[in-house]
């Protein structure tokens, strides 16, 4: 290539005029011994559960010359057993649809029920990925409202809905990245007022919902076929790596967003590990427990230490304040630990990771605060 060419950046090519000056998703991936950063799982899965990958990934094998099950009806079988063991609500195969991570669940949905000339609201802070998302399949974002203490006002998101009549409404709960979670209450005059203004889809993201104090909201699904329940198994199951995200909802939303899905988009690899997984899941959930309790510890031990911490049923924290939310995060950084600035003034979160990751973590705003106390 000439030089000339070698100048061109992302804005000199002919891209989507909304793409133009912005920037990709991304956590610094920083080489430090404790990273707390990114609401991972910090426990590898387990060796029997990694041979059982083996195998069932070795059987898929034998097949890969044939495309994969296109609607993966073994996998949302068992998603669907699951759901209805854990979340006090009967789901069916045909309630259940999955893709390559949540975020490809939300990006389908998006691309069904949002798109050009259609919009979306989030009540932030929560999730960047739903308004980026938004972004990418050309959907209007509305920011909506929430209160100082990070919970949702009902009564101003209703009225947000009703003046904006977005097309899609995200919850998120528990919510990224503050923590709280939603009571069914909420969500339920949400959908509500959702129906009123357009009729629009609601979108419950419950990536975190297995180290909530609260139970699933996927009751509400009943007598209510707008209502999305987004799930992954990137936390509690501890395979972020695998890229697996599902979604329960009514069979015609499972059949309206095969109207966009690539064909074949689950691999027969990516099946099979997730079946071998779900396999596995009591030993799994016995990591979520683990995790819960550190995540409770995490809670007091910020508290008392004099942080001003927000109440959590996720795998993570967010504590406070700080001056420069910005400055706080590099003083911990040049103690060795990673946390994760998401850009709410004067707070930061950490993910639960080991007992030994989290008492570092602990030392270092121990010391952070004697030093702001000095
Ligand atoms: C981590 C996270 C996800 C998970 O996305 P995957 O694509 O399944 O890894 C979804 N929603 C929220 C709110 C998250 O924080």
């Amino acid at each position: 290539m000439s030089d000339k060419n070698d100048t061109i950046g992302i804005d000199d090519l002919p891209i989507r005029e909304e793409l133009k000056g912005q920037s990709p998703y991304g956590a610094p991936q920083l080489d430090v011994p404790v990273q707390l950063n990114t609401n991972e799982n910090p426990y590898p899965l387990p060796e029997p559960l990694v041979a059982r990958i083996a195998e069932r990934v070795a059987e898929a094998a034998r097949g890969l010359n044939r495309y994969p099950d296109r609607d993966a009806v073994e996998l949302r079988t068992e998603l669907a057993r699951y759901l209805t063991r854990t979340g006090k609500h009967p789901v069916a195969a045909e309630n259940v649809w999955a893709a390559n991570g949540s975020n490809e669940v939300l990006q389908q949905l998006l691309q069904t029920f949002g798109g050009p000339g259609r919009t979306a609201i989030g009540f932030e802070p929560s999730y960047s990925m739903h308004s980026l998302i938004a972004r990418g399949t050309g959907t209007g974002w509305i920011p909506g409202p929430r209160r100082e203490d990070f919970t949702i006002d009902v009564e101003a998101a209703e009225e947000a809905i009703a003046e904006h009549r977005p097309d899609v409404v995200f919850v998120t709960s528990p919510n990224n990245p503050t923590g709280t979670a939603v009571e069914a209450r909420v969500v339920e005059r949400l959908y509500a007022a959702a129906q009123a203004a357009r009729p629009s889809l609601v979108v419950v993201d419950e990536a975190y919902v297995e180290f909530s104090h609260r139970d699933s909201l996927l009751p509400l699904l009943e007598g209510r076929p707008h209502l999305v329940i987004s799930r992954t198994m990137s936390k509690a199951f501890g395979a972020a790596g695998l890229r697996l995200g599902y979604l329960a909802a009514h069979p015609a939303v499972v059949d309206a967003v095969q109207l966009v899905r690539l064909p074949y988009h689950l691999s027969a690899v990516t099946q099979a590990t997730a079946l071998a997984a779900l396999e596995h899941t009591d030993t799994l959930l016995g990591y979520v427990e683990q995790l819960k309790a550190e995540r409770d510890r995490l809670v007091a031990e910020l508290r008392a230490i004099g942080y001003e911490v927000t109440e959590s049923d996720a795998n993570f924290v967010q504590f406070g304040r700080f001056p420069d939310a910005h400055e706080a995060w590099k003083s911990i950084l040049d103690r060795g630990v990673l946390v994760r600035d998401n850009g709410v003034p004067g707070r930061l979160r950490v993910t639960a990771g080991t007992p030994e990751e989290n008492d570092a973590f602990l030392d270092a705003v121990r010391e952070l605060k004697k030093e702001q106390n000095a």
